[in-house]
């Protein structure tokens, strides 16, 4: 069994894992929350199939990662199938998060705080030298303790070559990727620049009512969409930086996150 070679110190005990409810739906499997020895996890599962290869790729980069922007690894279980054993955040994904919450509940530099968390767990990806390429509010996840942690490491590769083009999140995903599949740490930062749209809109559907089509033909011919609602313009020039037409013009996640950083020093001194 290769997989247990792979795994290794990974492997978790199921007799020590207590299953709760489910908490989600993903690709693959539903999730669930559940208590590994006394500490409350999420647990991801699938059948052992095709699938599970997807996502032991998924975990096998997640042993190596370690951050408290990222969604913690804490082994899997092989057990009638893969079950990927994480860190369990209590609050949801960051979309579910600003939605139900809006703009009387979460305050700007709350804003600002999931901003600079993402851009920091980003950082550190990118000083692994690791595209994540599926970077989306819907794929951030926010811990008991109101901390913004980037998670689903499933589309993460080291190089940058092969994808499928069907799956790809098109309102998302960079022009140079869509067109010619050149993912980078470049193209992440694309990506983030509209996951900030997001946070900023508070979970708004990015594009509103424009098709995919649409967004691909129209982002091509230079248009990028407005500033949000309340946006503060020097976080809307972020964006703008962001959505660069070529990658090499946008900033890396360090020199955002300096920005960040003292766009937070103007809104909470101190
Ligand atoms: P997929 O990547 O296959 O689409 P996700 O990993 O995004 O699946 O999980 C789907 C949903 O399950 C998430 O949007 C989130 O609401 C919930 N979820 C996933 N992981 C966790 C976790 N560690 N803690 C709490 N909820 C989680």
């Amino acid at each position: 069994f290769t997989y247990v070679l792979i795994l290794g110190g990974w492997l978790l005990d199921i007799e020590k894992l207590t299953l709760g409810e489910n908490i989600g739906e993903g690709e693959f499997g539903a999730v669930y929350e559940g208590v590994y020895m006394g500490q409350r996890v999420a647990v991801k599962t699938i059948k052992c199939d095709v699938t599970a290869q997807a996502f032991l790729q998924e975990t096998t980069v997640m042993t190596k990662l370690q951050h408290k922007n990222l969604v913690r690894l804490l082994g899997v279980i092989l057990h009638k199938g893969l079950h990927i054993v994480t860190e369990l955040m209590t609050k949801g994904n960051l979309v579910n998060f600003l939605r139900t919450r809006g703009r009387s509940v979460v305050n700007s530099v709350q804003l600002l705080r999931f901003s600079l968390d993402v851009c920091e767990g980003m950082d550190y990806l990118e000083s692994k030298k690791l595209v994540h390429r599926d970077l989306a509010a819907r794929n951030v996840l926010i811990s008991d303790d109101n901390v913004a942690k980037v998670s689903d490491f499933g589309l993460t590769k080291v190089d940058s070559k092969v994808s499928d083009k069907a799956k790809l999140p098109v309102k998302w995903t960079a022009p140079e990727a869509l067109k010619k599949e050149k993912f980078s740490t470049k193209s992440d930062v694309w990506s983030y620049g509209i996951l900030l749209w997001e946070i900023f809109s508070y979970g708004r559907q990015p594009y509103p009512k424009m098709s995919l089509q649409e967004v691909k033909d129209k982002v091509e011919q230079g248009y990028r969409m407005e500033a949000p609602e309340d946006c503060p313009p020097s976080v809307y020039s972020l964006m703008r930086v962001c959505w660069e037409q070529e990658p090499r013009k946008r900033p890396g996640f360090h020199k955002l996150r300096e920005k960040l950083d003292r766009e937070m020093e103007k809104l909470s001194p101190g």
